[in-house]
């Protein structure tokens, strides 16, 4: 059974990798920091280097991309807030909450927030929340892979205001009870302590006319469509995780990720174990003593598979690479046929005489597993 052990891990599949991972830097990386993480991994995995490597030419695709997007002020700022749906030129935002809004339209006020204040990571942004999404799939698309779209509820930057909560043309004025610190202190007995300004909420600001349209949180409730990729030979249990694809962050925070969890369906003949699969297939008595062909199920259609006589039941047959293939790997589990012999019911009366007939013919000959066993019965109680 191959590959039945190192299928059962749970690990995280990237659907799309984030690309401070995928640079190896943090998220704070400077542009220097970026720069010289870029050229290092892509030499060691350059093309010219490693000729004919497949891996390694993915892996320069994939860091290329990376820094096309890392190394633009703008482009990272949409993906640090947008995660990859922010710098996706096709689909994105386009076909979510804003009735296919022009891309440039909705985020140009989220551009003049971020780059006129002067510094995109103003700090104390918080990251928005994660999101799980539960995504049933049946067995065949589980084995085979699937594309597919999910429609996920959740917040958006609002756009009118573009996520600041005041009505545009008016700013959020520092809250008086705090002076902006977003904590006050107070006494309790000997000692003085701080608390979070409960006039602010911390915030250290104050929208004193708030944005009509999301009523001051800076966010709207919306949906977005996402296209999503599973990969082949993933089973129940599975996460896929997307990368910035969970709620906005506020003031500038990056999103939160997305994670699709994975619920396979049970088949009707199929059941797997690692990368194998079991189907029982029922013979018939004669067709076990006599041998025959039977025509067995596989993800892929009918193959024939031919039962020789004097097969028993329980007997497996292995059809070579038919399973389930492996996970982000090579090649593919097996496919096991587990015979099982029917003992026949309802006997009209002329096949019991058949029957009867059939075991004075036989004597001891003819069930050679009952002879032996029978034979160490003897043995034991003489
Ligand atoms: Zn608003
Ligand atoms: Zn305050």
């Amino acid at each position: 059974m191959r590959g039945s052990s190192s299928c059962r891990h749970k690990d995280i599949i990237l659907a799309r990798r984030d690309y401070y991972e995928v640079l190896e830097v943090n998220r704070n990386a400077s542009e220097t920091e970026i720069k010289k993480a870029y050229r290092k991994l892509a030499l060691q995995c350059h093309p010219d280097k490693n000729p004919g490597d497949k891996q390694a030419e993915e892996r320069f695709k994939e860091l290329s991309e990376a820094y096309a997007v890392l190394s633009d002020g703008q482009k990272r700022a949409l993906y640090d807030q947008y995660g990859h749906a922010g710098v996706d030129q096709q689909g994105g935002f386009s076909s979510g909450g804003f009735g296919g809004t022009p891309f440039e339209d909705i985020f140009g006020d989220i551009f003049g927030d971020i780059f006129g204040g002067g510094s995109r990571r103003s700090g104390g942004g918080r990251r928005g929340d994660d999101l799980r999404y539960n995504l049933t799939i049946a067995f065949e698309e589980a084995a085979f892979g699937l594309e597919t779209k999910i429609q996920i509820p959740r917040h958006d930057t609002c756009a009118t205001c573009s996520g600041s909560g005041a009505k545009p043309g008016t700013r959020a004025e520092t809250c008086r009870t705090c002076s902006g610190n977003g904590q006050v202190r107070f006494q309790q007995g000997f000692f003085s302590l701080t608390r979070t300004c409960p006039d602010c909420n911390g915030e250290g600001k104050k929208i004193t006319d708030p944005c009509k349209h999301c009523r001051g949180t800076g966010l709207t409730r919306g949906q977005k469509t996402l296209s999503l990729k599973i990969p082949a030979g993933v089973e129940s249990g599975n996460r896929l995780k997307m990368s910035g694809e969970g709620e906005p962050g506020s003031k500038g925070g990056p999103s939160g990720d997305l994670y699709v969890v994975i619920t396979v369906k049970d088949h009707p003949i199929f059941q797997r174990e690692g990368n194998d699969l079991i189907c029982e297939i029922p013979v018939s008595f004669p067709q076990a003593a006599l041998g025959c062909e039977l025509e067995v199920p596989t993800l892929e259609g009918k193959v024939k598979l031919k039962v020789p006589a004097g097969t028993q039941s329980g007997k497996i047959f292995k059809l070579g690479g038919k399973g389930i293939p492996v996970l982000q790997g090579y090649g593919r589990g097996d496919e096991l046929v587990v015979v099982r012999v029917e003992t026949p019911t309802s006997l009209t009366t002329r096949q019991k005489e058949l029957l009867d007939e059939f075991a004075r013919e036989g004597g001891e000959d003819i069930h050679p597993m009952g002879k032996s066993f029978f034979d160490k019965v003897k043995e034991m109680f003489g």
